[in-house]
């Protein structure tokens, strides 16, 4: 099988390439200064787009490598990767399967699963799609897997103008580089609490995180600390979760954490299915026990 695989960043890729390796041989495309992340990680072949990458002259480019040819194509589902497996799906007269979370293909067809009614289920499908948009993050970069040979392209000028530049507020956290989060859901019951928490935080080196209704509903934290579906997706050495039911919206933000520590008071929480080491018990006790284990 010939794959085509396009992520505008190199560990995007990287994640895409090294699972569809072992379906055929993979030519993927990214964008100039990703190759590092990339190269040796499953592509038999890496274009690099070189220049100021818009939707219109990586579609352009993408053309230019003939991809009627290939049997099926990858899109990092991206910003620009959503608006190129459009503009491809259109051009190549096929359809698209979007935000897929999982997938195995066999012969031309293609098994799929995707978050469905808004995030409350996951659909699993059975298509030909040739064009599918993989949610970002799902994918690991693998160990380096052999050679690939890197090409380089350079993009023609964009027909867009760019008429203003506003740059959004750089953030101060970024929970997907720490190696342990310590994570709070509604069930710390107010914003002060968080305050009782930062011992725990403190003692294991961590980083702040949380559920959607703490970050985006009540605001107790920013909301670039939301880990889950519409969050971050995260996969720290050791995550611990602090009043968090465990909702299958979460879980799809933090299911790659190596090690899962939750501590919540109801024994029925789904959580408690997705955890390594489950406390059942009221966090407000806990954590301080924790705390002081975890200093002496
Ligand atoms: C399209 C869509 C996207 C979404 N995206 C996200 C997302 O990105 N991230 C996300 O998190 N959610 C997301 N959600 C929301 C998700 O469905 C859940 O509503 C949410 O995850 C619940 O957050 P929670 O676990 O903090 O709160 P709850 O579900 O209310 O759970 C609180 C938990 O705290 C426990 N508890 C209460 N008091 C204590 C105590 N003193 N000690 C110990 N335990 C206690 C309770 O037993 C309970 O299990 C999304 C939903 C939709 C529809």
């Amino acid at each position: 099988m010939n794959i085509l695989a396009f992520s505008e960043d190199g560990k995007g890729l990287a994640g895409l390439t090294g699972k569809l390796k072992e379906y055929g041989e993979v030519h993927g495309v990214t964008l100039e200064g990703e190759e590092s992340f990339c190269k040796g990680k499953g592509a038999k072949e890496i274009t690099i787009l070189k220049g100021k990458a818009m939707a219109d002259n990586v579609f352009k480019a993408i053309k230019s490598l003939s991809p009627e040819k290939f049997d099926r194509i990858f899109i990092n589902s991206t910003p620009l990767g959503r608006d190129i497996a459009g503009m491809l799906a259109s051009d190549l007269n096929s359809v698209a399967v979007t935000e897929v979370i999982e997938f195995s293909m066999e012969g031309n067809s293609i098994k799929t699963k995707r978050f469905f009614y808004g995030g409350k289920t996951i659909m699993e499908e059975q298509s030909t799609a040739k064009i599918v948009t993989v949610q970002p993050g799902v994918f690991e970069s693998p160990e380096d897997s052999g050679e690939s040979k890197i090409e380089y392209t350079d993009l023609e000028s964009s027909s867009v103008k760019i008429l203003e530049v506003n740059e959004k507020a750089k953030s101060s956290t970024n929970i997907e580089q720490a190696n342990i989060l310590v994570s709070v859901g509604r069930g710390i019951g107010k914003k002060e609490s968080v305050e009782q928490i930062m011992p725990l935080v403190e003692a294991v080196h961590g980083e702040l995180s949380g559920s959607r209704p703490v970050c985006l509903d009540y605001k107790w934290l920013s909301e670039e600390r939301q880990v889950g579906l519409s969050g971050k997706k995260v996969k720290p050495k050791v995550y611990i979760a602090l009043g968090i039911s465990g909702q299958i919206q979460h879980i799809a933000g933090m299911r790659g954490s190596k090690i899962v520590v939750a501590v919540n008071k109801d024994k029925d929480a789904p959580i408690f299915q997705e955890c390594d080491y489950g406390i059942v018990g009221d966090l407000f006790q806990v954590v301080p026990k924790l705390t002081s284990a975890i200093k002496s």
